[in-house]
């Protein structure tokens, strides 16, 4: 008889989005005429920067010819790919990585999803609260973290990100072994300091833990003491993997391309207690499970670090920065409280009333679309997330919207 993987029903099912899909229909079968605008979205508006597209157009041209033409490439990604990331995104920052410690993939979605797959079934696991939820999904799938109960499951230590602590969870009481964070943070825009950061580290080694780093928002940062890489911290190379991705920073979102960082220092243990390199087994496993990004896509990865590439991905993320900016300032002006949208595209707003009924009336009085906090995580009670993943004209109509209805 073929059995399941019984933690799958675990899953606590998200119908956050079906949730707000509903509602969503619902408004626009009673309001035919209104039309409404989305700030819930987390995904890019503006299309690929010019320097991409000719390198990738360029590189399909290679293909087409038998001189030039591509078969499998390198599972971890081309060197020109990897020595162009260590260059300009670590050496250049005062980190010293290697091209052969990063590693190409297809999404940072699917490289935090399946790191876990090389750390022990009882691994003791640390989860922000809220969360990017695949971080939790993937380890119930794996059977690390018990059932589901009063909106938690049992088996994990939750760090909660609130006003009180400003949103960077004090470090954990007891020990844990694996530790998520993610800065510029999803959902709260939330940034972390090199001080907080360095206790991160600190709490690792004093505790042989590792800290998995999802740094998707790091291009965002535009205050220069915030720091866009773990590595940025001394030491933390031995206790730290960081997930990178091209989909925010350059677009890349419906063309795939993002990349892990695994430090040959990194270590992690065995059931003696001797130490292993941790680049070794996630070498072993990306190379077994994966063949690889295409080539057109890498390439016009690469043209990310041109001259033209930084330029037009920087006026990108200005653009997004510019709306989140008139986004805070004007709920901030209308009385909510707001975190981020200074070095993140995310705005997390105290609605001071439940996060669903905040959502209601943002759609029934604005015609606006926000996420309700508390999809990501008990901690996101009574907050709502606003995107600023939209055109100018949408965000200020939008923010005018909200301003007469509220
Ligand atoms: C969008 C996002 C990613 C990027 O995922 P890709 O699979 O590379 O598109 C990673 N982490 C977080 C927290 C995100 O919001």
């Amino acid at each position: 008889m073929i059995k399941i993987n019984e933690n799958f029903l675990k899953l606590k099912s998200s119908y956050l989005f079906a949730d707000i899909a509903k509602r969503i229909e619902k408004f626009q079968n009673d309001n035919p005429d209104k039309e409404i605008i989305k700030l819930g979205i987390g995904d890019v508006t503006l299309p690929l920067p010019p320097a991409c597209v000719k390198a990738m157009h360029e590189a399909v041209d290679e293909m087409a010819i038998s001189g030039s033409f591509k078969g499998y490439g390198p599972e971890q990604g081309y060197a020109f790919l990897r020595e162009a990331i260590a260059r300009e995104d670590f050496q250049s920052r005062g980190a010293s990585i290697e091209p052969d410690e990063i590693f190409i993939s297809d999404g940072a979605k699917c490289d935090t999803g399946n790191i876990q797959e090389i750390f022990d079934s009882k691994t003791v696991i640390a989860v922000p609260d809220p969360v990017y939820p695949v971080y939790v999904d993937t380890n119930v799938m794996a059977g690390r973290t018990g059932e589901f109960q009063d909106g938690r499951y049992q088996g994990l230590v939750y760090l909660e990100s609130t006003r009180e602590n400003n949103f960077i969870p004090k470090l954990p009481e007891k020990p844990v072994d694996l530790i998520y964070l993610c800065y510029p943070n999803n959902p709260t825009g939330a940034t972390i300091t090199k001080d907080q950061l360095t206790q991160w580290v600190k709490f690792a080694k004093d505790n042989k833990a590792l800290i998995l780093y999802d740094a998707a928002y790091e291009a965002f940062v535009r205050d220069s003491e915030i720091p866009r890489s773990i590595y940025e911290i001394e030491g933390a190379k031995e206790v730290a993997i960081e997930f990178r991705s091209f989909s925010k920073t350059a677009g890349f979102t419906g063309t795939r391309c993002a990349f892990t960082v695994v430090p040959k220092e990194c270590r992690a243990y065995d059931s003696q207690g001797k130490e292993v390199h941790v680049h070794s087994l996630w070498n072993r496993r990306h190379s077994t499970k994966f063949n690889g990004v295409s080539y057109p896509v890498q390439k016009a990865a690469f043209a990310v670090y041109s001259p033209e590439g930084k330029t037009q991905v920087q006026s990108n993320i200005d653009y997004y920065l510019g709306n989140a900016r008139i986004i805070r300032e004007k709920m901030h002006d209308l009385g909510f409280d707001c975190t981020g949208g200074e070095n993140s595209p995310y705005i997390w707003i105290n609605g001071k009333k439940d996060s669903w009924s905040f959502f209601d009336d943002l759609l029934n009085k604005a015609g606006i679309i926000c996420t309700p906090g508390e999809g990501f995580g008990l901690c996101g009670k009574g907050y709502i997330r606003i995107s600023a993943f939209n055109n100018l004209e949408n965000v200020e109509r939008a923010m005018d919207r909200i301003e007469k209805a509220l």
